[in-house]
């Protein structure tokens, strides 16, 4: 019996080392790389140690129009990407049936307001709630990497995609896109911060050269992109299409290698535009990882007319080139791995190496419709409202006329790569109706259709039918508004606008309408300044709405009707007439150069300067409240080092509604041995306050704040002296003024 027990015991022990034996070869087995505990640089190294050179090479190209190459053999994933940047954009390739070519197979996602009309919010919680709810769908959809956001400053207003960017200042745009980033990568998304630089035109996108000084590269076009590096941590970079001071962006050194990587220490990956390489050696040597596309679409895509007409065909890095340039020493293996291990970090780090994205769960939900029309609203700028005239009520208005272009369409954004098909979208007339109810009578009119939708209705005969039914339903109204504005078809990507004019019988409409009715609100969808000197005086109100996404019928309606004050601050000086803008005379280019002469007088910084009246200034909006600053306080007076200012004061709505005001804080540099701009923004906060309700607001500003790009030292000098903190409500309306001295 004992022998037994002993016996059984003896065979029970020798199963227990087996097993754990086995569990521990096991362990053993299971190479570090797959190792999710394992910090992220060991796995890379594993795993690269584990590649053969072809296998690194591969990972360099796209494996299709929106994925990256697997490496299947040892369970490295592909990359699925979808463009953004205002929302999930759909795709083409092996992994998805439509894109924006094909709308009539449309993917359904939240469609939010163009990247212009968030920076207008200057509200960066809002960009990240809006980046959060990106994050999601590309979740939901089996994607792991947003093309977006674009943060290429607004230079020239005719550019055709200011309206997918943040604006004219590099400090707003720069706190835009880090919330952005941060709601994507919080979900375990990449973000993708593109063009990468001074991609500021359509017109000859991809063979024009950007003669940018040092000083303005760093103080205008960089900033945005430090900011989403270095304070975002954003997982990759999009190359731009053009030439910066001669060089393309994919084959870039100086910016590529001294900038993003040594300077501000970026981690991640470049991946090239679409299409976007020149060269083989050069582009793989200046550090810019994946090219795009690649893979079998791409055969059909070459073939085609605008592939051929150009004289870039890209499939720079197929293995075959860039294997060739390894043997013939041009690239070395040690670029190789850095190249590839950038790739591999940003899988590990971002959890999709660990966690695939698998197409499986919703979009577009009532939480994230919610995200979608709190953006719209928050958004939208008033521009004017003699009379208080705005909000309407909705007891003393009996009739309204709706009327225009864009009141029975909605334009949820500009056009291009960056255009959502959505669900559903609320045109401004749904909207209104929607709000409106029983209670108003609601006349509508298209009063002149949108130039080039409709041979039949552009003659003049046409428009002025169109134009006296307008007239007719106006005259009989209480209020009439008319929605005008562009389409995709005026506004987007691959082409600049031509002039800042409305297209084609737009401002005799309004001007009509402004005679039939005296209570006559403007609205207009644009994603930059437009001439309105026709109508601006003549009509009391005024609204920007840009693009509103999905859910812009129902924002405009929000602030029309006063349920929702407005807050929304332009986010580009508004100028009167296109010669007005610094960059008049040195767009498009002369040989395919274009002088960016202004240097750091962008925007409000060349206004400033030279004095210059515009329609709008930048930072301009106004709201149904009042707001009254006071109790301003800059302490200390003297600091020096690193030691920061602290600016605070009282913000008070003495209205009598809720709203949001948002305080705008500059910096004047009055004493510097180089010539500064008259103000720079430095720092603001959007505020929400009940009637009557007051608020301590402060800042804490550091040497940063301070400092100007110096071309000498080759980097950010803040000079001893006194400097002055201007508060305002917008950059022409300074509040509240104080100064502080510098001493080291
Ligand atoms: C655009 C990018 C976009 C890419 C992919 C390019 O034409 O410039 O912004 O992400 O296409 O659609």
């Amino acid at each position: 019996m004992r022998f037994l027990r002993l016996a059984s015991i003896f065979v029970f022990l020798i199963f227990a080392c087996g097993w754990v034996a086995g569990c521990v070869r096991g362990t053993m087995e299971t190479p570090p790389y797959k190792t999710s505990v394992l910090p992220v640089e060991q796995r890379v190294q594993d795993l690269l140690g584990r590649m053969t050179l072809q296998e690194k090479v591969s990972m360099l190209r796209g494996a299709g129009w929106m994925e990256s190459a697997a490496v299947e053999r040892l369970g490295i994933p592909s990359i699925k990407m979808a463009d953004g940047p205002m929302g999930v954009g759909s795709w083409l390739g092996s992994s998805a049936i439509t894109h924006w070519l094909k709308p009539a197979q449309p993917l359904a996602s939240t469609a939010f307001p163009a990247g212009v009309a968030i920076a207008a919010t200057w509200d960066p919680e809002l960009a990240k709630d809006e980046g959060q709810v990106i994050g999601q769908e590309m979740k939901a959809l089996g994607r792991d990497m947003i093309l977006g956001p674009t943060v290429n400053i607004q230079r020239v207003p005719l550019w055709g995609r200011n309206f997918e960017g943040y604006g004219e200042d590099p400090y707003l745009a720069g706190q835009m896109a880090i919330g952005y980033i941060e709601g994507v990568q919080g979900e375990g998304v990449i973000a993708t911060v593109k063009h990468f630089v001074a991609n500021n035109q359509e017109y000859e996108r991809q063979r024009v050269d950007a003669e940018v000084d040092e000083r303005a590269l760093h103080e205008i076009y960089l900033p945005a992109f430090k900011a989403a590096v270095e304070q975002a941590h954003v997982w990759s970079v999009m190359s731009a299409y053009n030439r910066v001071n001669g060089a393309y962006c994919a084959q870039n050194t100086p910016l590529l290698k001294e900038v993003l990587q040594k300077d501000w220490g970026f981690e991640g990956f470049v991946v090239s535009d679409w299409r976007s390489t020149y060269s083989t050696a050069p582009t793989v040597n200046a550090g810019m990882d994946i090219e795009m596309p690649g893979g079998g679409i791409t055969k059909t895509w070459l073939k085609g007319a605008i592939v051929q007409a150009s004289e870039n065909r890209g499939t720079w890095l197929t293995s075959e080139k860039v294997l060739s340039e390894v043997s013939a020493a041009n690239i070395s293996t040690v670029t190789i791995d850095d190249n590839v291990s950038r790739i591999l970090r940003v899988i590990f780090t971002s959890g999709i190496f660990d966690h695939r994205h698998v197409a499986s769960g919703l979009v577009d939900t009532p939480g994230q419709r919610a995200v979608a029309r709190r953006a719209a609203a928050e958004s939208i700028v008033l521009l004017k409202n003699e009379g208080s005239l705005l909000p309407l009520d909705l007891w003393k208005v009996r009739s309204i006329a709706v009327i225009g272009p864009n009141a029975a369409v909605a334009r949820t954004g500009g056009g291009g790569s960056s255009l959502v098909h959505p669900k559903y979208a609320i045109t401004p007339l749904d909207g209104i109706k929607e709000r409106a109810g029983n209670q108003v009578r609601i006349l509508y009119a298209m009063g002149n259709s949108m130039e080039g939708e409709d041979a039949a209705k552009d003659t003049p005969a046409a428009q002025e039918q169109l134009r006296n039914e307008a007239v007719a339903v106006a005259a009989k109204a209480d209020a009439a508004m008319v929605f005008v504005g562009y389409s995709p078809k005026f506004e987007a990507e691959d082409f600049d606008r031509e002039t800042m004019d409305l297209p084609s019988g737009q401002d005799d409409l309004i001007q009509a309408v402004a005679k039939a009715n005296r209570n006559t609100i403007v609205i207009f969808n644009a994603g930059a300044p437009i001439t309105m000197s026709k109508w601006a005086d003549s009509v009391p109100a005024i609204l920007d709405m840009f693009y509103g996404g999905q859910e812009g019928g129902h924002g405009i309606a929000d602030v029309l009707f006063g349920d929702v004050n407005p807050s929304g601050k332009l986010p580009f000086s508004f100028i009167k007439e296109w010669k007005d803008s610094p960059a008049y005379g040195h767009y498009p280019g002369v040989n395919l150069r274009v002088d960016y002469a202004e240097g750091i007088y962008v925007g409000y910084r060349y206004f400033d300067k030279h004095n210059i009246a515009l329609q709008y200034p930048f930072g301009y909006g106004l709201s149904y409240s009042k707001f009254d600053y006071s109790g301003f306080q800059v302490t200390p007076r003297r600091i020096s080092g690193t030691q920061p200012i602290k600016v605070s004061l009282d913000l008070r709505n003495s209205g009598s509604r809720a709203g949001a005001e948002v305080v705008e804080l500059y910096v004047h540099d009055g004493h510097s041995s180089v010539e500064r701009p008259i103000k720079e923004l430095r720092g603001f906060r959007r505020v929400e306050l009940a009637p009557g309700e007051t608020k301590g607001v402060s800042f804490m500003l550091d040497r940063s704040s301070f400092s100007y790009y110096s071309t000498a030292k080759k980097g950010w000098v803040a000079e001893p002296g006194e400097f002055e903190v201007l508060v305002g409500t917008s950059s022409e309306d300074i509040r509240l003024k104080g100064k502080f001295y510098l001493k080291q």
